[in-house]
């Protein structure tokens, strides 16, 4: 473990109000997953860092894009919705990485470019249905829920298998790995063995059949712990406040179970 991947959940993050600031704080995230990946002797070319500008107004999310960044994630979908077609002009994908209830199905069906909180067969059986009115496919991850005492979204690990069989039918769905959110702490070690079960999860299910798992990706850390997730072997990092700035909702907005 490296001096730099100490958890930084306390951190001020600046917000970004220029084209300029944006690309200083993308430059020093991009600086800290190249470290991270390094100290892990990993590729840093194969680590996406994928920006979250959830909360965020269009004017500066427009200056993010100015600053390079062509795919976002955001949580919920009505607000992802709503920004995809205030900057239809621009050139953006959107992912959307939080919780989805069944009737807004179609709405991502329509508008995302992928979507990473699948964790429920109610609402893969819906997005197909709604792709196939589309005539599209869309790239998806399955969330798991690592963190049993939180009860955050996500699928229990032990149905995990079972759920990447049954979603199979669904042509619609391209499954690119597995996406989770580690427990709330500033504890390093209650924070690491999160990241270090949906490895193991994507390795049990690679040898169960690696057909079940697509490109086997793992989503996994944000801005107070992509370091260590980088560390456990993350492919996607999914980075809001450390581009943006700091939001002034708290995230039990877009983690209602989360106490
Ligand atoms: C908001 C959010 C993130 C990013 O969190 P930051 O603390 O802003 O980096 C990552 N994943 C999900 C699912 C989120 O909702």
């Amino acid at each position: 473990m490296g001096e730099n991947s100490g958890l930084s959940h306390d951190e001020q993050y600046s917000t970004a109000l220029t084209v300029e600031d944006f690309r200083a704080n993308i430059a020093e995230v991009d600086d800290r997953i190249a470290a991270a990946a390094s100290r892990a002797g990993r590729d840093r070319a194969e680590i996406e860092l994928l920006p979250v500008s959830k909360t965020v107004p269009q004017e500066r999310i427009r200056l993010a894009v100015a600053a390079g960044c062509h795919k976002l994630g955001e949580n919920k979908v009505q607000e992802a919705h709503r920004k995809s077609e205030e900057m239809a002009d621009l050139d953006i994908d959107w992912s959307v990485i939080g919780h989805l209830q069944s009737n807004k199905a179609k709405d991502v069906a329509r508008f995302a470019s992928e979507f990473q909180a699948l964790d429920r067969i109610k609402i893969a059986r819906a997005l197909d249905r709604r792709l196939q009115g589309e005539g599209r496919s869309l790239d998806v991850y399955v969330q798991v829920n690592t963190s049993a005492e939180d009860s955050k979204f996500g699928m229990p690990p032990e149905e995990l298998l079972g759920f990447l069989r049954d979603i199979r039918e669904f042509d619609t769905l391209k499954v690119q790995g597995l996406m989770t959110l580690a427990i709330f702490s500033s504890d390093i070690e209650r924070v690491r063995p999160c990241f270090r079960m949906l490895a193991e999860l994507r390795e049990r299910a690679r040898q169960t059949d690696p057909d079940l798992i697509g490109a086997g990706r793992l989503s996994m850390g944000m801005s107070g712990d992509f370091e260590v997730a980088i560390e456990e072997g993350s492919d996607c990092v999914r980075v809001g406040q450390a581009i943006f700035g700091k939001r002034s909702v708290p995230d039990s907005h877009y983690w209602p179970e989360n106490g």
